[in-house]
C-alpha cells in the first residue's frame, strides 16, 4: 500500500490543477490515471504521420487569459505558453461571403457592418458590456463555487446586472434573436452557442452573454494542448508528488464515514491521509463510493445524468498548404482566422442538424468549427507542412449504434471531406498527405470521462448548470462523504480553464486550513 496526503482520480487538466495547487502547499500528492498517457481532453497526438500534431479534443482555450492557474502555478516556467491570434474567428458562408471576429473590436464591427450596420452596433454594445465592463464579474463567477440564486441577486445588482439577468428567462435562440436582426448573424450565434455545447433549452439564455464575454479571448497552447497537462504534471513532480499512469481506479474506500483512499483495478490500495478528490464525472464517482452513501435526491439525479445530445466527428488532415477558403476573396482575413466556422446557411439547418443528432442520424448539413494550428505555431507540423481539422456535430450512436462509425469509417471520412470541400478549394489529393477520422465513438474509448462522446461531461441545460451542477448538495465541490471532493467538469466550470480544479483547491485549502501561496479570486460582486 502506498500513502499520500491527497489522492486524486484522473490526470485530466482539472485533476492535475488541483494536484498542483495542493502539492505546492506542501502536501504529498498522488494523481492516478487509468490511461497509459495523461491529459484527458488536453492531449496531443500524431495519428496521421510523424511530426503532424493533432489536438484530439480541446483546441480553443477560451478565456484562458483570465485563468489563475497560469499565474499562480507559474506554468510558463514549466513549459506552457499560448498564442492568441488577432483574427479570432472566421465564419465562411456558402455564398462566398464571410465574417470575421477580431481581437480589435473596430475590425469586428466593420466586418459585421457588411451584413448589418445595426448588428455591428448591437455587437459593439454587447462586447463593451460583457467582454469589457462585466468581464471581472464573469471571471469571479467562474473561479468561485456557484452561488445560490438568492445570493447571486444580492451580490449582483444594478441596471447592467438586470440586463444580464433578463437573458435568464429566454431560451438560447430567443436570447440571440433579441440582439441581432440579420439572419446570418442570428444563425452564427446560435451555432456558437452549440459549439460551446449550450442546448437551446428554456431558461438557458444566460449562456449568450457568457459566450460574448470571452468571444475574442481564444488562445492556442504552443506545441499542443498537452503542453498544459505536461506543465501541471511537472509542477506536481517538482514538489515531490506522483502522476501514475495505467492506474484504473475502481473504488473509493472509506472508514468511519470518511474517504481514506482508492482501490485500483489490480486490487492494490492507495491510502489518502487527508483527502480523496475525483477529477472524473460525478455519476462515476458516486458509483465508486457506493450510491447508498448519497441522499436519494442525489442518486436520482446522477443516475439520470443528461450527457448532452450532440458530439463531434473530427477530420484531421496532414497537408502541404493551409486550406484556402472561397470566402477569402470577400474577406482576406479569413486566411488568418484561428477558429474557422462553416457549414450552415440558416437557423432551420442548425435546428435540423441537432434534431438529427438527437435521433442518431448523420446530419444532412455538416456544420461546426476547426483550425489550421500550424499557421499560428509551426511546431504543429514538420517544416513547411501543415495540420488542419474540422469537427462538425454528429451523434454518438448512429442507426447501427456507436459501432456504425467503425463499420463505415472510410465512407464518413469521404463525407466530411466532401462537405469541407464545399468551402475550401485546395483540399485535393495533391495537397492532402494523410487523414485521420476521430469519431464520437472514439472519444469515450480514448477517455472514459467523456461518456457517449460528451464534450462537456454533462449537457449545459439549466438543471445541470450553476448551483445545479451536478446537484445543489455537491455543487460546492464537497460531497456527503467526509474527505471526498469533486474537481471535474461535471461540476461548475468546464472547458480547458482549470476552474473546477482551482475551485476545489480553494475549498480543500479552507477545510484543511492550509496556508495559501496564492490570492484567491474574490467572490463575485457587482453593483452597477
Ligand atoms: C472533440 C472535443 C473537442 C473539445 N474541444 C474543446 C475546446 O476547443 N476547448 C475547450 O475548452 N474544451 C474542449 N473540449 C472539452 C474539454 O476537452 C474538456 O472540457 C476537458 O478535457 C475537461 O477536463 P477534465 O480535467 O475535467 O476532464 P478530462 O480531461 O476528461 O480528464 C479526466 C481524466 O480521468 C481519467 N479517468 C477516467 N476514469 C478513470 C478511472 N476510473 N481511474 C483513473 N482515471 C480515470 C481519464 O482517462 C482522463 O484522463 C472538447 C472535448 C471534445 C470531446
Amino acid at each position: 500500500m502506498t500513502t499520500f496526503d491527497g489522492v486524486i482520480i484522473g490526470a485530466g487538466h482539472n485533476g492535475l490543477t488541483l494536484g498542483a495547487y495542493m502539492a505546492r502547499c506542501g502536501l504529498k500528492i498522488g494523481v492516478f490515471e487509468r490511461n497509459a498517457w495523461i491529459g484527458g481532453g488536453c492531449t496531443t497526438e500524431e495519428p496521421i504521420l510523424p511530426g503532424f500534431r493533432c489536438n484530439l479534443h480541446s483546441n480553443f482555450y477560451i478565456g484562458f487569459s483570465q485563468a489563475p492557474v497560469m499565474r499562480d502555478l507559474e506554468l510558463a516556467r514549466f513549459g506552457l505558453s499560448t498564442i492568441a491570434p488577432p483574427v479570432q474567428h472566421g465564419v465562411t458562408l456558402r455564398d462566398g461571403t464571410a465574417l470575421t471576429i477580431h481581437k480589435d473590436i473596430n475590425k469586428t464591427c466593420a466586418s459585421i457592418a457588411r451584413f448589418s450596420k445595426r448588428d455591428a452596433e448591437a455587437f459593439r454594445g454587447l462586447h463593451m458590456t460583457y467582454a469589457v465592463k462585466m468581464r471581472p464579474l464573469f471571471t469571479a463567477l467562474l473561479y468561485n463555487p456557484p452561488l445560490p440564486p438568492d445570493e447571486m441577486r444580492e451580490r449582483v445588482t444594478g441596471p447592467l446586472a438586470n440586463e444580464l439577468f433578463a437573458h435568464a428567462g429566454l431560451n438560447l435562440f430567443d436570447a440571440v434573436d433579441r440582439h441581432f436582426e440579420d439572419h446570418r448573424l442570428r444563425t452564427l450565434f446560435k451555432l456558437l452557442m452549440h459549439v460551446t455545447t449550450g442546448e437551446n433549452a428554456p431558461n438557458n439564455g444566460m449562456m449568450m452573454p457568457l459566450i460574448v464575454s470571452a468571444l475574442s479571448d481564444n488562445a492556442l497552447p504552443i506545441g499542443g494542448s498537452a503542453s498544459l497537462t505536461n506543465a501541471l504534471t511537472r509542477v506536481i513532480e517538482d514538489c515531490g508528488g506522483q502522476v501514475v499512469r495505467g492506474a484504473d481506479v475502481r473504488e473509493i474506500t472509506f472508514a468511519n464515514g470518511r474517504a481514506n483512499g482508492v482501490r485500483l483495478a489490480d486490487a492494490s490500495r492507495i491510502e489518502a491521509k487527508l483527502f480523496v478528490a475525483s477529477g472524473i464525472d460525478a455519476p462515476a464517482t458516486m458509483h465508486m463510493v457506493g450510491e447508498q452513501h448519497f441522499p436519494e435526491t442525489v442518486r436520482n439525479k446522477l443516475n439520470n445524468w443528461h450527457w448532452g445530445n450532440h458530439s463531434l466527428v473530427t477530420l484531421h488532415l496532414a497537408i502541404n498548404e493551409p486550406p484556402i477558403y472561397t470566402s477569402q476573396k470577400f474577406d482576406p482575413d479569413i486566411a488568418r482566422a484561428f477558429n474557422l466556422i462553416f457549414g450552415f446557411d440558416d437557423t432551420d439547418q442548425v435546428i435540423r442538424c441537432f434534431d438529427q443528432c438527437r435521433r442518431g442520424e448523420f446530419p444532412d448539413h455538416l456544420m461546426g468549427n476547426g483550425a489550421c494550428n500550424s499557421q499560428f505555431d509551426p511546431t504543429y507540423a514538420p517544416a513547411g507542412k501543415h495540420v488542419a481539422f474540422w469537427w462538425p456535430f454528429a451523434p454518438y450512436a448512429l442507426a447501427d449504434g456507436p459501432e456504425g462509425w467503425e463499420h463505415r469509417r472510410k465512407e464518413y471520412t469521404e463525407r466530411v471531406l466532401a462537405a469541407w470541400r464545399d468551402f475550401a478549394i485546395n483540399l485535393d489529393a495533391r495537397n492532402i498527405l494523410g487523414t485521420y477520422l476521430y469519431t464520437p465513438r472514439d472519444i469515450p474509448l480514448h477517455n472514459a470521462n467523456m461518456v457517449n462522446g460528451a464534450v462537456r461531461m454533462g449537457a449545459y441545460i439549466p438543471s445541470q448548470l450553476g448551483i445545479n451542477r451536478p446537484h445543489p448538495l455537491l455543487a460546492g465541490y464537497r460531497t456527503p462523504v467526509e474527505g471526498l471532493y469533486l474537481c471535474g467538469s461535471s461540476n461548475h466550470g468546464g472547458g480547458a480553464n482549470g476552474a473546477p480544479g482551482y475551485n476545489a483547491a480553494n475549498v480543500i485549502a479552507d477545510d484543511l486550513k492550509l496556508d495559501r501561496f496564492w490570492t484567491p479570486i474574490a467572490q463575485p460582486e457587482w453593483h452597477g
